[in-house]
């Protein structure tokens, strides 16, 4: 790492203007700030936050229909824990909860699907809510539902893929970013080459990396002589996980039972080709259907909050005037204080010490 460090401080000296890298991840921002990594950096690097927080990018109006569709007695909603307190216009999952939802934290999606076996005569809805790493297990929770012929189990897709939302960010006129530390997870599935077409169009360097502060510290002196020498590959310093094509027989289960559509990211907005809904042949597990649930998914903000310029990298949490005041973990206001990996908890967390 101490070589590392002497090598980002060297190079630096050679570039003009100090560059701005992105971690995409939330596992990625925890790990930087639980471990002081920002505090060891050479000054004249920015370190941004981006969108990998896949709670955090869950739009608001996603949260509502859940919400909605919890007020009906003869459904349970399943859940991963962290999006209980995600705010809607509504209120969040928790209070829906308390006014007697029944909705109920599981750990995995057949977790959800043993509860469906349990509860025969309702129905149980698990929220689909992440990136392509957890897409694949979810794939494969409808498929055995399917061959156990389980009737009264539907999710409700939000999923998300990590690459055109980079793709989106790159786009962005107020976005600066001078290199992308890929994540890792989502890495681990989709492989390396998958961020070939975004480096070579946007002349963009692309480092995957893994979450101890050796391998970002790793990644970014990648990208640091990356930009010293203007160039724009894919390379990936977690060769310990991921692999140039990923995890392929995950991505067949993904592409058997999902294809992908136009989804709303909090912060972002409506991305071309960014989610992943249920196939037609797998509809009888698809909520959206079952229920009659819309598409128009609102990505509206709380008065005041901007996760969704965080979300972006065009502002810190300390930006914000309801932060560590009006919004803290116990009492948040927006998503990016609600998860566990979201950039506001980081900062309240560990960022202002
Ligand atoms: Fe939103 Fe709270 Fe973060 Fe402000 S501090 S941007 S209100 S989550």
């Amino acid at each position: 790492m101490k070589m590392c460090l002497e090598t980002i401080r060297v190079t630096l000296a050679r570039i003009d203007k100090p560059p701005a890298f992105m971690e995409v991840c939330g596992t990625h921002t925890m790990s930087a700030f639980r471990s002081g990594l920002r505090s060891i950096l050479p000054s004249g690097i920015s370190l941004l936050s981006g969108p990998g927080c896949p709670v955090c990018v869950t739009p608001s109006g996603y949260v509502e229909q859940a919400v909605a569709l919890s007020e009906n007695k003869d459904v349970i909603i399943t859940t991963f824990g962290d999006l209980l307190r995600v705010p809607g216009q509504n209120g969040s999952l928790e209070k829906a909860r308390a006014r007697g939802g029944d909705i109920r934290v599981v750990y995995s999606p057949l977790d959800a699907l043993a509860l469906a076996k349990q509860e025969t005569k309702r129905e149980v809805v698990f929220l689909g809510v992440g990136f392509e790493t957890t897409t694949p297990a979810i794939a494969g929770t409808i498929k055995l539902a399917e061959q156990n012929g389980i009737t009264n189990f539907t999710v409700f897709p939000a999923h998300k893929t990590m690459p055109p939302a980079m793709t989106a960010l790159l786009k962005d006129q107020d976005v600066r970013v001078d290199g992308f530390i890929c994540p890792g997870h989502v890495s681990v599935i989709i492989g390396y080459d998958a961020y070939l077409p975004l480096s070579r169009e946007y002349h963009i360097p692309c480092v995957v990396a893994g979450f101890e502060p050796e391998d970002m510290v790793a990644a970014i002196e990648r990208l640091v002589l990356q930009v010293a020498e203007n160039k724009a590959e894919v390379e990936n310093v977690y060769s310990r996980s991921v692999t140039q094509e990923g995890n392929t027989a995950a991505q067949e289960l993904m592409t058997d039972v999902f294809h992908p559509v136009d989804a709303v990211w909090r912060g972002l907005g409506m991305i071309p080709g960014s989610g992943l809904d249920i196939k037609e042949n797998y509809a009888d597990f698809d909520s959206r259907k079952k229920f009659g649930l819309g598409r128009d998914l609102s990505a509206a903000e709380p008065v005041g909050c901007k996760c969704g310029d965080i979300l972006r990298g065009t502002r810190l949490p300390p930006d914000c005037v309801l932060f560590g005041k009006a919004c803290t973990p116990e009492n948040p206001v927006g998503a990016c204080m609600v998860s566990s990996e979201g950039t506001c908890a980081a900062y309240f967390k560990y960022g202002r010490k």
